[in-house]
């Protein structure tokens, strides 16, 4: 089933589709963890179905059925890879499942392979082969590239002939975080959709029927800024619970630095979880002093807001500088870095407290 606020964009394309309005190249714009890759995934299940129909494709047909399978031999997609990946042959895959995982790890895993992801110009140049062989079940070839704003100039150069203009019979679809992020040239031909972020309530409702309510999912959608696949890596990965843990910890040792139970709360989490965590609080602190109500800020309860919010304005908001910084070099980022972040803001608490 596609995710409710998937099907709107899912519809738009199904129609291009069904009456010849769509090029050879569709590009699938918007952040990953509010389901681009299931979307370009559909897209392409619906293109190699025999029986479309505007619902969608049929899952009976032997596309449909191998493509379940992982095995339609109509069907590729690059991933971005690390060397490593690449050498293991996990950047070109057949099978869609593999592909549905590729964000799972985004906000927790402690992987440092993450940001060395890239779609590397030996992966491209296999999709070139493949594209160029002829289809077998009749209803011609479906390419999917992902986070395609990761090519290198060589990679994206390499495929630009096939891009701007595919062998007929065959729909390449590349996702990206954004149209910019792509050279002109790829967009200029290509099919776009621009997905928006879901509305708060239907972000509320995906979590409510995967069992997650009230409190746990506000702080969830939070730290994922309001993305719903998200907040449900975060709310698996119980990084919401030790989102609370350190908060609570942190406004009772703040005034003396930070105690040991804190740091071992945020050492327990990945670089980038330790960013999101410490980033959200800073938001909520910032929205506090300006006045929000505290329903409003999931993070805070009325203990840790009284005890944190005398931290300074300036501290804050050159924290949050340091955190953005952070946030792009994640998890690259020095260790200890946070810490350091916390005894600062200790520090100021002090000084405030003796003047
Ligand atoms: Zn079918």
């Amino acid at each position: 089933m596609l995710k409710p606020w998937l099907k709107e964009s899912f519809n738009d394309f199904t129609q291009a589709c069904l009456q010849g309005r769509l090029p050879g190249s569709v590009i699938i714009a918007g952040r990953p963890e509010c389901g681009v890759m299931e979307l370009a995934l559909e897209c392409a299940r619906f293109y190699l179905c025999a029986n479309k129909s505007p619902a969608g494709a049929c899952g009976q047909c032997e596309g449909c059925r191998t493509f379940a399978a992982g095995a339609n031999p109509d069907f590729l997609m690059v991933r971005s890879s690390t060397k490593d990946e690449e050498d293991a042959g996990q950047d070109v895959v057949t099978n869609p499942a593999l592909a549905m995982h590729d964000n799972d790890g985004f906000f927790t895993a402690s992987d440092t392979a993450v940001l060395r992801r890239s779609v590397r110009i030996g992966s491209t140049r296999r999709l070139i082969e493949w594209i160029n062989l002829s289809h077998t079940l009749g209803q011609g070839k479906a390419a999917v590239i992902n986070d395609a704003h990761t090519m290198p100039e060589g990679a994206a150069n390499s495929i630009l002939k096939t891009f701007e203009e595919p062998p007929s019979q065959t729909l390449i679809i590349v996702t990206a975080k954004s149209l910019d992020a792509l050279l002109p040239t790829i967009r200029s031909r290509a099919y776009k959709i621009v997905l928006k972020d879901p509305k708060p309530e239907i972000a509320s409702a995906y979590l409510a029927q995967k069992g997650y309510q009230g409190p746990q999912a506000a702080v969830a959608l939070a730290l994922a800024a309001q993305a719903p696949l998200g907040a449900e890596v975060i709310l698996e990965q119980g990084l919401d619970v030790k989102a609370l843990e350190i908060v609570s910890l942190l406004s009772q040792t703040v005034k003396g630095g930070a105690d040991a139970a804190l740091i071992d709360a945020l050492s327990s989490l990945p670089a980038q979880g330790q960013v999101l965590v410490l980033g959200e609080l800073v938001r909520e602190l910032l929205k506090y002093k300006a006045g929000f109500k505290l329903e409003a800020l999931p993070l805070l309860n009325e203990q840790s807001a009284q005890a944190l919010v005398r931290l300074p304005a300036d501290h804050l908001f050159s924290a949050l500088q340091d955190l953005q910084h952070f946030a792009v070099r994640a998890p690259f980022i020095p260790p200890r870095a946070p810490l350091a972040l916390l005894r600062a803001w200790g520090q100021a608490l002090t000084q405030g407290s003796n003047r």
